[in-house]
């Protein structure tokens, strides 16, 4: 099939997202190279799916006409950079498909394009389910040139594509994004809790939320589904969460945007971090909640 001028794709993080992304490149027909600093990842994923995986950084986007990165954080993004040294050639193009801070991606793409290496930024929204249908919304910031460029790869990977701004305005569209996420979990989940004190049955209630006018992302893709059901296992980690809220502060920090309720929501997602522990899913917000009302959602059991 056609691919365009980008044929050999380095990719970089083969987490939740990484994973299924680089999957649907395979598919497309791309010449995909794998690599994620938990080298058996990459390895497993050009077993099972395909192309081929390489041991470092440097060794992926060697020969690379593009260059993908989904990685947690953009300090993350940052050391794979560095990792990449000079096998990163000129001619190049970055595309950063991480949550990231704007104002770090304008940082590495400064320092790249002195090096003759385009950089663009394209966060996505629509987590696992919607990665490995190809069907994510995809955030564009950066040059229209470049952006254009990586267009047949994106298409690859999602269905609507939209051009936000200058490099770094995809991904404070995406943190605003998930800033809306996070508070519509949140409040979502206090008035189930709220719901339940007085008798209400939280799955009905989760129903009726969605026949009227309080639905949002929350009540219909995750309150069944993850939290009432006690799974916890969206596949998008709490940390990763209080992290985009977090960059949503930052964003309007630098632009001199008073936010108090945004702030609130930040302290709270950060705050569950720390009181629920690491390596917990982003649904587990709501035992931040439950324990705080001395009550579990669903079979009205202690919260633990
Ligand atoms: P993840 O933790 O599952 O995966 C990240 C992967 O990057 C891991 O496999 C890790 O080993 C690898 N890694 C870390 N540092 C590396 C480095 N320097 N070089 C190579 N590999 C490295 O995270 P995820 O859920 O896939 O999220 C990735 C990004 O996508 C985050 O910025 C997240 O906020 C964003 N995102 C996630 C979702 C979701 O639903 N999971 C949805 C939208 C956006």
């Amino acid at each position: 099939m056609e691919v365009g001028a980008l044929r050999r794709i380095a990719f970089i993080g083969i987490g939740n997202m990484g994973w299924p992304m680089a999957a649907r490149l395979v598919e497309a027909g791309f010449q995909v190279v794998a690599c994620d600093v938990a080298p058996e990842r990459a390895t497993r994923f050009a077993n099972e799916i395909g192309g081929e995986a390489a041991g470092d950084a440097a060794a992926a986007v060697r020969g690379a006409d593009a260059v993908i990165t989904i990685l947690p954080t953009s300090k993350h993004v940052g050391r794979a950079i560095e990792a990449m040294g000079d096998a990163l050639a000129p001619g190049a193009l970055l595309i950063e498909m991480s949550s990231g801070v704007p104002t770090a991606t304008r940082g590495f793409s400064e320092a790249l394009a002195a090096r003759g290496v385009a950089m663009i930024d394209a966060p996505v929204s629509g987590g696992v389910p919607r990665a490995r249908t190809g069907e994510l919304a995809i955030m564009l910031g950066g040059d229209a040139a470049a952006v254009q460029r990586a267009e047949p790869v994106l298409r690859a990977m999602g269905t609507t594509l939209t051009h936000v701004g200058g490099i770094g305005a995809g991904q404070a569209m995406k943190a605003l994004n998930n800033l809306m996420g996070a508070a519509g979990f949140l409040i979502g989940v206090e008035a189930l809790l709220i719901g339940q004190r007085f008798g209400l049955d939280p799955a009905q209630m989760v129903d009726v939320l969605n026949a009227s006018t309080g639905m949002n992302n929350s009540t219909q893709k995750k309150f069944k589904q993850f939290v009432l059901s006690r799974r916890f296992d969206a596949g998008f980690g709490l940390e990763l969460m209080a992290k985009d809220v977090s960059v949503a502060l930052e964003v309007a920090h630098d632009t001199g945007t008073p936010v108090p309720f945004a702030a609130l929501c930040r302290e709270m997602w950060a705050s569950a971090v720390n009181l629920l522990g690491p390596g917990m899913d982003h649904t587990a917000m709501a035992q931040f909640s439950e324990r705080l009302a001395g009550e579990a959602l669903g079979g009205g059991n202690r919260a633990s």
